[in-house]
């Protein structure tokens, strides 16, 4: 796998160039090798960047929805042809499983470039009609103009296709900023779309926040910006971008609420938590962590829970037995490792399982156990906070309202689940729950043709669906007097 070819070059105006700033270190975090030093884009390397955006717009937003979906479909297809070289780099760079990345993650990645390869001539609205007498009024639905895309680590490929699909489609062009811990598989993607769209249309850059995304954000000549990231680089975006009064486009962190009647199917509720609770070594923002279990239920659950985490196997990308990775770097586990310390120290958690960070089979790599914490409070870090990582934390509740209390009372508002079998009171508690999702005797699962994004701190904006299309589009009014 460490032979494996590792895209190098930033793709501006139609051209493969190499990074002219300052070098990141792109590591394997499975091992800590250093997988390539990787130059950044400088300041002269994102204008030109922006400036061909700019230039391809009036082309591109001229082409018509037919046009523009047969160019997604083929990068579509494009990804799906080398879907295990995607698979490679992905897994690589970020750590996780390799047949994860191939088997979950790349056909979901082709999939959203088909989505909205359809959804481009879908769009539909208000009909025209005479509004006011004599008078005939129609809403069109225009692209924006250049859009500027930051991504993050946790899936670089799928959030890059979530960004650059809907905006495509829509008529913007794109200049993409990669998170620079994992830009290699975003750069493979760069090779592909090249061959695919007019220059300009799709630009690739890499870079770190404050030197490559701030300026990207602050630039006059870009639109929008869309960024998935933490709250806080959310703020720092929404500040750089009032300079210019840029529309922006947020997806932010999360800390999911599961809530667990006594009715709930328990054996299921187990399979789901130690799925969508540690996938991708709990580096998600929806991910399953913040358990709040009915009083008769909390002990089977918590013993049960602790069973089958403990039979969670992590491990390098290539072993085929291994269900999650490390996290993305060492400070990531130091951070995850802290959080798990100080509930420790509570006096009134206990660590049921996991709870240790590890080298992994090379000794160098930054794993940490999956862990549960049960005996957490509602008024605790580890309930309160995101950890993004392999922490469950799981609460005992006493009736309906304090779950749903207890489950709203959280600055994020990003994903949710109800888990009984009363399907009204599933309802009920779905219908209270200030997410942006909620899913019922499921978590996690997302599909192309549904929205998926926050409410409070968690962000606005939505990636996938007509609704991201929507987002990525100005409603116009054009007025004709007859
Ligand atoms: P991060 O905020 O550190 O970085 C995200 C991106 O923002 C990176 O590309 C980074 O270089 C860039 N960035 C950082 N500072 C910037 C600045 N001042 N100006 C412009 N760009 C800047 O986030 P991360 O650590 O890469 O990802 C983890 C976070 O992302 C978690 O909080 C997670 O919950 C969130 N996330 C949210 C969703 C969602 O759909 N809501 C999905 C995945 C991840």
């Amino acid at each position: 796998m460490s032979d494996f070819q590792r895209p190098t070059e930033l793709l501006i105006d139609g051209a493969f160039v190499a990074g002219e700033g300052d070098a990141e270190r792109v590591l394997n975090p499975a091992t800590g090798e250093l997988l390539v030093a990787l130059p950044e884009a400088s300041p002269d390397q994102l204008h030109k960047a922006v400036s061909a955006a700019h230039r391809a717009f009036d082309g591109w937003s001229e082409t018509t929805p037919m046009e523009r979906s047969r160019a997604l479909l083929k990068l579509a297809d494009a990804v799906e042809a080398q879907a295990e070289a995607f698979a490679r780099l992905e897994s690589l760079n970020c750590g996780k499983p390799y047949a994860r990345a191939l088997g979950d993650e790349i056909p979901a990645v082709a999939d959203v470039f088909r989505y909205f390869a359809g959804a481009a001539r879908c769009v539909s609205g208000t009909v025209a009609n005479e509004y006011l007498a004599g008078h005939t009024s129609m809403i069109r639905r225009d692209p924006v103009g250049v859009v500027g895309s930051i991504a993050p680590w946790n899936y670089p490929l799928m959030m890059a296709a979530w960004k650059i699909a809907p905006a495509l489609a829509a008529g913007n062009t794109v200049v993409i900023k990669p998170s620079e811990q994992t830009p290699l598989s975003t750069l493979l993607l760069a090779q592909a779309a090249a061959e695919i769209f007019p220059k300009g249309v799709l630009n690739v850059i890499t870079g770190r926040g404050h030197t490559v995304g701030q300026p990207l954000v602050e630039h006059p000549k870009v639109a929008m910006v869309s960024l998935t990231g933490d709250v806080a680089t959310g703020r720092r975006i929404l500040q750089a971008a009032s300079g210019t009064l840029k529309r922006t486009h947020l997806e932010l962190g999360g800390k999911a609420p599961v809530i667990v009647f006594d009715d709930a199917d328990v054996a299921s509720v187990v399979e789901g938590l130690r799925t969508f609770g540690y996938y991708n070594a709990g580096q998600d923002c929806t991910a399953a962590c913040r358990v709040y279990a009915g009083a008769k239920v909390y002990d089977r659950l918590v013993a049960d829970l602790t069973s089958a985490v403990k039979t969670i196997k992590a491990g390098l990308q290539d072993d085929a037995e291994s269900e999650i990775g490390p996290l993305i770097s060492d400070r990531q586990r130091n951070r995850v490792a802290s959080f798990v310390e100080r509930a420790m120290m509570s006096g009134h958690m206990e660590i049921t399982t996991g709870g240790r960070a590890s080298g992994g089979p090379t000794g160098a790599g930054f794993f940490y156990e999956p862990t549960v914490v049960a005996g957490a409070r509602q008024e605790d870090e580890i309930v309160k906070r995101e950890v993004f990582g392999p922490v469950v934390s799981v609460t005992r509740f006493s009736d309906a309202e304090q779950a749903i209390a207890w489950a709203n009372d959280s600055d994020y508002g990003l994903a949710s689940s109800v888990w009984t079998q009363d399907v009204g009171r599933a309802m009920r508690v779905a219908k209270k729950l200030q997410y942006g999702c909620t899913w019922i005797n499921t978590h996690f699962m997302l599909v192309s043709e549904m929205p998926h994004g926050g409410l409070k701190s968690s962000g606005y904006g939505k990636d996938l669906s007509m609704v991201a299309l929507e987002d990525y589009t100005v409603a116009r009014h054009v007025m004709v007097k007859m």
